[in-house]
């Protein structure tokens, strides 16, 4: 489309090229009313040709068409044909530069009917020629390449080099407008070399500038640049501004291809400000559709976005179709880039529709038969990428909204993890202070521990040292104990040897004493018998002295065996043994027999025990009838024996002391007695692991308590060792 634009503009600038004066309209139109007034037919037509055609340079299509019909009625008048086909291509090409292509055909195409038949042959080709310009300007390829056809059918005929030339370029304009970038080439080239040939230098341009833009299109970047430097150097050259600014925008084009963006930007500018100071409608369209273009690859949608509205509005206003479309394309890519799939979903599917328009059946078939099927099929496979790439974008976009929604989703579960989590944290925080608190304590209780600690080492080293004394003096009693039971055993064996052995020189000194009573008893005076009375009297008492002794240190030196016996059969031992005293002092004596239990002891011992005991009972009596009671309680662990009395009694302050040894509360002629007999008692009792005291009164009697532990046995081993002591004693 930019290069028909550059046509018009060819159009356009060629008379000033040529050196067409301006002319000034408010005078010509004077005139023309004053021919009017006068009705001067010539001048009528000459002086509205003279100002519709200024008009036509100064752009002011619509004004220029009006004084082009006051031409055309007047040559219509004059029935002037050839006047009359000039008037209506005036009209029909105004109307094309005023985008009115349906105006425009309608006068160019009534220049080929028969009307007109007597038009020269290059007349009719430049008509031909132009009326596919207009077709092709409404996006109307099939006809245009019709026409384009026929034209070239004339200019070959009349072997018009400019025209073929012409016609081969726009052949080529159509096959590049129809993508097929290499017939567009190969028509370009061929109208090029004719062109050179010819030296028409604008044509050359215009193919130069064509070549660029088909290498361009064809990727080949380097020989796009080649050829459009040189088209920018030959308008250059020419002066032709619209030429240098479209060479410019060809090359920024080409470079932001290459991806070279500074350069393109440079060039783009270039061109941009020589279309503005231009007034350069068509120019601008594209320039600002490549800036866009620029901005998109530079991946700047935003800007390129700002771009394409301008390029859009310049569009409208050339109301190029294919321009327009185009643009459709770049901001369906400008607003995906931005991520706005409905936008561009929307663009892309006005751009399939205008293009679907536009490459309708028919003309795919009819095209199809002369000369481009093979590129039509690229644009139905071009749509149909589009169409599958709009699909594309519309699951982007539904993926895009189902992004949406699981982000928002995302977000929701976001704040509630973080809402637990800060809730989490606040009671992380709280148990963290009260483990803080409780650390503290800890420590500090540590801290006291520690010092306990220390405390008890302390302690404990001085525990240890004391230990370690103790130690010592234990080891000293140890010592002192073993020596003392070593003197205790000497002193044992010692009472032991000593009752023993003097008991034998003790009966000599009785023996011969008698002796010396019997025999010589007639010689003695009476002090001499009282003398050997003391003597008799001492062995006896010395006697029972030795034998007291004797018990009570054989308690020590000798074990006894330990066995069962009945306590009662014990007693009866006793009183058979003392039954001369009892009877003597007539005693009664009261045994509770039924109470007398089993025990297990040594029973020697324990015979003496109660002899000991009752027979104290027996002495230590009043004149009154004595009375002596044997009894026993039983209690949970042990037996307690009784003998009590109805004696003298004993004091408070000697009831302990009469267990002493040799411990005596009378004198010998009160009572007889060595004072060794309770100490006996109470050895025994602690050999039986039993306990001895007495409850008293003085003058009231005395009781003697003692207790015997408990022997936990079989009933029927006792019962057998019972038997077996009783054979035993039999045997005896
Ligand atoms: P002895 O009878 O040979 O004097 P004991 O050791 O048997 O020696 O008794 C010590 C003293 O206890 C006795 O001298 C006596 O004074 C006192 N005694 C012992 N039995 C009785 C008793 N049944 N009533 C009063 N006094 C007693």
């Amino acid at each position: 489309m930019f290069l028909k634009k550059l046509q018009v503009l060819l159009l356009l600038l060629l008379p000033s090229l040529y050196g067409l004066a301006a002319v000034n309209v408010d005078s010509l139109q004077v005139l023309l009313t004053q021919y009017q007034a006068k009705a001067e037919g010539e001048k009528i037509y000459s002086t509205a040709k003279s100002i519709g055609k200024q008009y036509v340079h100064d752009g002011e299509y619509i004004k220029a068409i009006a004084y082009f019909n006051i031409a055309l009625k007047q040559s219509t008048l004059n029935k002037d044909v050839l006047k009359m086909a000039d008037d209506i291509y005036e009209i029909g090409m105004s109307y094309y530069k005023d985008n009115n292509n349906d105006k425009a055909l309608e006068y160019l195409t009534r220049l080929t009917t028969k009307e007109f038949s007597s038009l020269e042959q290059s007349k009719k080709a430049k008509i031909f020629s132009r009326i596919s310009l207009v077709h092709q300007s409404a996006g109307d390829y099939k006809s245009a390449f019709d026409q384009q056809l026929r034209s070239l059918q004339i200019r070959e005929i009349t072997n018009d080099s400019v025209g073929i030339t012409k016609s081969l370029y726009d052949l080529g304009s159509i096959f590049f407008y129809q993508g097929s970038y290499s017939s567009a080439l190969e028509n370009y080239i061929q109208s090029l070399e004719i062109s050179k040939k010819i030296n028409n230098q604008q044509l050359v341009f215009n193919c130069f500038a064509a070549i660029g833009s088909s290498y361009e299109h064809l990727g080949k970047y380097d020989e796009s640049l080649d050829y459009n430097i040189k088209a920018m150097e030959l308008a250059s050259t020419l002066k032709y501004r619209a030429g240098i600014a479209y060479a410019a925008h060809n090359i920024g084009s080409t470079y932001i291809l290459k991806g070279e963006y500074k350069k393109a930007l440079n060039y783009l500018e270039q061109a941009l400000k020589i279309q503005r100071e231009l007034n350069d409608s068509r120019g601008q369209a594209i320039s600002l559709r490549t800036m866009a273009m620029f901005y998109i690859r530079s991946k700047r949608p935003k800007e390129a976005i700002y771009y394409l509205d301008r390029a859009l509005e310049f569009s409208k206003e050339i109301n190029s179709k294919s321009r327009i479309l185009e643009i459709y394309h770049y901001y369906a890519s400008a607003y995906r880039a931005l991520g706005n799939y409905k936008k561009a979903s929307d663009y892309l599917e006005e751009y399939v529709k205008e293009k679907n328009a536009q490459m309708n059946e028919m003309t795919l078939r009819e095209m199809g038969q002369k000369k481009s099927h093979y590129e039509i099929q690229k644009k139905e496979h071009e749509i149909n990428m589009l169409k599958n790439e709009k699909e594309l974008l519309e699951k982007d976009q539904q993926i895009q909204d189902m992004y949406k929604y699981i982000l928002l989703i995302a977000a929701l579960f976001l704040l509630v993890l973080l809402t637990m989590f800060y809730s989490r944290y606040l009671v992380q925080k709280k148990s963290n202070l009260l483990l803080e608190e409780k650390n503290n304590q800890i420590r500090l209780q540590n801290e006291q521990l520690e010092l306990a600690n220390q405390k008890q080492a302390d302690t404990n080293s001085l525990l240890e040292e004391k230990n370690e004394l103790l130690k010592q003096m234990n080891e000293k009693v140890k010592q002192q104990n073993e020596k003392l039971e070593d003197s205790n055993e000497d002193l044992k064996q010692f009472a032991y040897v000593a009752s023993h052995d003097l008991k034998e020189p003790l009966r000599m000194i009785g023996s011969y004493t008698s002796l010396l009573k019997r025999r010589y008893n007639d010689m003695f005076d009476d002090n001499a018998t009282e003398f050997m009375g003391y003597i008799t009297d001492a062995v006896g008492r010395m006697e029972t002295l030795l034998t007291d002794l004797l018990t009570y240190s054989r308690l020590n030196t000798q074990q006894q065996p330990h066995e069962w016996m009945e306590s009662k059969d014990i007693v009866d031992i006793v009183l058979a043994n003392l039954r001369l005293k009892i009877h003597e002092q007539k005693v009664e004596i009261n045994v509770n027999r039924d109470d007398l239990p089993k025990i297990k002891g040594a029973r020697t011992q324990l015979v003496q025990l109660f002899q000991n005991l009752v027979s104290n009972a027996i002495k230590f009596t009043k004149e009154e009838s004595p009375l002596v009671t044997i009894d026993c309680q039983q209690q949970e662990e042990e037996f307690i024996f009784s003998i009590s009395d109805n004696g003298i009694g004993i004091s408070e302050e000697n009831k302990t002391k009469i267990f002493e040894m040799f411990r005596r509360l009378h004198s010998r002629q009160e009572y007889e007695g060595s004072g060794i007999g309770l100490s006996t008692c109470r050895k025994i009792v602690d050999k039986h692991r039993g306990r001895i005291w007495v409850e008293s009164e003085l003058g009231k009697g005395s009781t003697f308590f003692f207790s015997i532990p408990k022997e936990k046995v079989n009933p029927q081993q006792q019962e057998r060792e019972m038997q077996r002591q009783r054979s035993m004693n039999l045997v005896a």
